[in-house]
């Protein structure tokens, strides 16, 4: 919900708002600045959004704040049997996006959505096929947290949150660090810095901007793919970064010291799985700390490619090991409801939300 102050000065995206920010507004409106303090917490540490719960904002200030329209809500669940859920998040323009709540032995896992659609359209992903719709602002994207502690019956287990959902983060680098802000602030949703992974389709320029922002606190994964330029071309045509450039974006960010990133390699039948394909990967990577995390793809209805035989699988994981490399064959989840990586789709179907 965005709202603009009497002098025009101050549009602020209330729910997307840093709590410095709020403050701000908070003079705007000729109100203390510490309003906007309690406004914050009622929004992200105790996930209240309606203005008639927050007891202790005066009434004046309700007046001016007016309704606060919630910036989203949970539509259709589906439960995978393996325990993975999948929550379709309905936003208050006619468009959707998903979340998937994964679980880990006692933890949950958050996979959350950016942007609804994808300008990178990797040719493995439903999520990309038809293209960018828009990004999501930082409300909507905190949202989907604040909205998934509410639905779950144990939200205290919902600890890790990764960006690998629907859209490329670092295409909307702005609202995902304000979101970043919100989701770790200690009068937010107070989430471990550690905790979170932006996960990249490897845009050079935004790995270069987390480091910027000093955001070396926060894990970072790159979905490659492909070492070898042309098939990373194929595989990822919206992006013109080539394998190089993004393993020289990861030698000059600033990794602390014991981490690792995160390097996530979709095989694909005849496309990335060869010898030679390993081979290539190696050659890229085994300069840097990295963990690589092999998946299969998954099928679905928007793609003619097919995962390999386990065979060719662990074939392929064999070449990266015996070089030094970590390679890790990661279990697919949620497959049977269209949950798992590459199969969610952000939809344009729903009615608004008021
Ligand atoms: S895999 Fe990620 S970056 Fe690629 S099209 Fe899908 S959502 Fe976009």
């Amino acid at each position: 919900m965005a709202m603009t102050t009497e002098n025009e000065k101050h549009t602020v995206d209330v729910f997307g708002a840093t709590e410095e920010e709020l403050c701000a507004l908070m003079g705007a409106l000729g109100q203390p600045p510490f309003r906007g303090r309690q406004l914050f917490e009622w929004l992200h540490k105790k996930g209240v959004w309606d203005l008639e719960r927050m007891t202790n904002l005066p009434r004046d200030l309700h007046q001016k704040l007016g309704a606060l329209n919630p910036p989203a809500r949970i539509g259709t669940v589906l439960r995978s049997a393996d325990g993975t859920r999948k929550l379709e998040v309905l936003l208050g323009d006619d468009t959707a996006v998903e979340t998937v709540l994964i679980p880990e032995g006692d933890k949950l896992t958050q996979c959350i959505s950016s942007q609804v659609g994808c300008a990178v359209r990797c040719a493995f992903c439903r999520s990309g096929h038809d293209g960018l719709r828009r990004n999501l602002t930082a409300g909507e994207i905190v949202a989907q947290v604040t909205l998934a502690r509410a639905y779950h019956e144990a939200p205290e287990k919902l600890r890790n949150i990764v960006f690998m959902g629907i859209g490329e983060p670092l295409h909307n680098t702005k609202n995902v660090l304000a979101a970043l802000d919100i989701l770790t602030h200690p009068r937010g949703l107070n989430l471990s810095k550690r905790r979170v992974t932006i996960s990249t389709a490897g845009v050079v320029r935004g790995i270069d901007a987390l480091a910027e922002a000093a955001r070396g606190d926060v894990a970072l994964a790159v979905s490659l793919h492909a070492a070898d330029p042309a098939t990373r071309a194929r595989l990822v045509p919206g992006l013109k970064d080539t394998p190089e450039e993004i393993a020289a974006a990861l030698k000059r960010y600033p990794l602390p010291q014991r981490r690792r990133f995160t390097i996530e390699y979709v095989l694909i039948d005849g496309v990335n799985d060869s010898e030679q394909d390993a081979r290539l990967l190696v050659r890229l990577l085994s300069h840097l700390r990295v963990k690589i995390n092999l998946l299969t793809l998954n099928p679905h209805d928007k793609t003619d490619l097919a995962p390999p035989s386990q065979e060719r699988v662990l074939a392929f994981q064999k070449i990266l090991t015996d070089k030094g490399l970590t390679a890790i064959l990661r279990r697919r989840r949620g497959a049977d409801i269209n949950a798992a990586c590459g199969q969610l789709l952000g939809t344009g179907r729903h009615k608004p939300l008021r």
